[in-house]
């Protein structure tokens, strides 16, 4: 994580007790996030939490760190009896659980009377049996497997003290708004309760309203607005018929050997991973119509190589903590700029450096100045590929005639209940055109983008062409190899 998220603070000026502070030590963190700095005292003090914020922010060690120190100092003086559930965290998917629950071993390191477990589909529940006929007094559960095992008897959630929802609107997104609904009658009214979503569309307002009580203290982590330096950017200019095309032409260039790929829909990531597949490019899609089994198998042929590209929507990428990843591919821009920011900030992180490479097309010029704007820099255009087109300018950084916002589906604002990313591009992208062989391309390789130069002018001296004319400017390019 990087340092110029954090104002300067310490974890000793948040009233935490000795074995925690020790556990964080030895976990490195040396000065809470802003998440951390503001939750963990108010938790502490007993209140709801309503948190805005995304994974990467800190947010898990945020509720955590104050969870266990609550736990234990209650245990203390009101004697509770061990092996009872007395703190659930539901999560939506089999990875977050998963970190969750080291997170709780973590930091829970010297709290060894506190244990926890983590329960999730699509393995055998004999093992998560057995650990709950242990004892546990931290839950951390995926809904599906935790209504299972609730209706088979094995969990009881009377004792229940705090209870977290996590990613909520990710939950929604992948359709566990049943499931929740069906949970929370068992849980005790009197309780704290801690409530996250990385975005808060109505229907998530109104589920936050319906759990917490009222007036919860309500921490909101500022979306970044900076990109890294280790990160370098670079955008197509490309008509949107052209983009399986061209990301195929991209991938060309081995030196992008492990990258996430984003569309807007998961729709549009199952297209895409269809494309290149009939190009022999390995790919996977992971997005919330997957099952949990399909998405941890794609992430981890991801992680061991197997698989090069990763085809994710924003909502799915969140929970995925994948290093060395060499580049980032939005293949449709974010209507929101923040989102950009988010994914390119997957690359180049630790130091090492990274490449975020996007796709725009006529449509999407509005979000790639909106992102402009945002991250104060031009990104720099990539001259000369083969899918050039005079009709798709460049976007200049201030200036410039203005910019139309598409009032088609990508511009519409998503549908409750559809997550963020439902309402964009869903349409079929125009077919997987094939541009002249014979009058094309620049070797095997995609132009190096640190190359690349800004331009505000039409590019590649096609100004004016015609559709079917020569509309793209093509370079002494060679063949594809299939
Ligand atoms: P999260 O947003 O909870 O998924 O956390 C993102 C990453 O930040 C995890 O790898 C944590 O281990 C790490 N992290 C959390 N809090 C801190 C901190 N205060 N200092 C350094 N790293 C942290």
């Amino acid at each position: 994580m990087r340092s110029r998220f954090f104002p300067l603070m310490s974890f000793d000026e948040l009233n935490l007790i000795d074995p925690i502070l020790s556990a964080l030590r030895e976990e490195g963190y040396t000065t809470p996030t802003p998440i951390q700095q503001q939750a963990i005292p108010q938790v502490l003090e007993g209140h709801d939490l309503l948190g805005i914020a995304q994974t990467g922010t800190g947010k898990t060690a945020a509720f955590t760190v104050p969870i266990l120190q609550i736990l234990h100092q209650t245990a203390q003086v009101e004697r509770h009896a061990p092996g009872r559930i007395r703190c659930l965290v539901l999560t939506p998917t089999r990875e977050l659980a998963i970190q969750i629950g080291e997170s709780f071993a973590a930091y829970g390191r010297h709290l060894p009377k506190l244990r926890s477990t983590v329960i999730f589909g699509g393995v055998g529940q004999h093992p998560q049996v057995q650990a709950l006929k242990r004892g546990v007094e931290v839950l951390i559960a995926t809904p599906g497997r935790l209504l299972d095992l609730m209706n088979q008897g094995f969990i009881d959630l009377r004792n229940i003290d705090i209870f977290v929802l996590d990613e909520a609107d990710r939950m929604l997104d992948m359709g566990f708004i049943h499931d929740i609904k069906r949970i929370l009658p068992k849980l005790p009214a009197r309780r704290q309760t801690l409530f996250f979503s990385a975005t808060m569309p109505g229907q998530i307002q109104e589920l936050a309203n319906s759990i917490l009580r009222p007036n919860p203290v309500k921490v909101t982590v500022t979306p970044v607005s900076s990109t890294a330096d280790t990160v370098t950017q670079a955008v197509y200019m490309v008509e949107k018929t052209d983009k399986p095309a061209l990301l195929e032409h991209v991938l060309q260039d081995q030196n992008i050997r492990r990258v996430l790929v984003f569309t807007r829909t998961k729709h549009g990531a199952d297209k895409v991973v269809r494309t290149l597949a009939k190009a022999e490019i390995s790919a996977e899609a992971i997005h919330g119509n997957k099952s949990q089994n399909h998405r941890q198998r794609a992430l981890s042929n991801f992680k061991a190589g197997t698989t090069r590209v990763l085809v994710a929507t924003d909502i799915a990428a969140r929970g995925i903590d994948v290093d060395e990843l060499t580049h980032v591919i939005n293949y449709e821009i974010p209507n929101e700029p923040e989102t950009y920011v988010h994914r390119i900030g997957r690359t180049g992180r630790a130091g090492a450096n990274g490449t975020a490479l996007s796709f725009c097309d006529e449509e999407e010029r509005a979000y790639l100045q909106d992102i402009q704007k945002l991250i104060r820099r031009q990104i720099p255009v990539v001259q000369g590929h083969p899918y050039t087109s005079s009709l798709v300018a460049p976007v200049p950084l201030s200036g410039g005639a203005p910019i139309k916002r598409p009032k088609g589906p990508a511009g519409r604002p998503p549908r409750p209940g559809r997550g963020p990313q439902a309402g964009g591009q869903a349409r079929p992208e125009g077919g997987n055109r094939q541009p002249n062989r014979g009058a094309e391309r620049s070797g095997s390789h995609a132009p190096r983008p640190s190359h690349a130069q800004a331009s505000s002018r039409p590019e590649g001296g096609a100004e004016g062409a015609g559709r079917n004319g020569q509309r793209r400017s093509r370079g002494n390019n060679s063949g594809r190899n299939r």
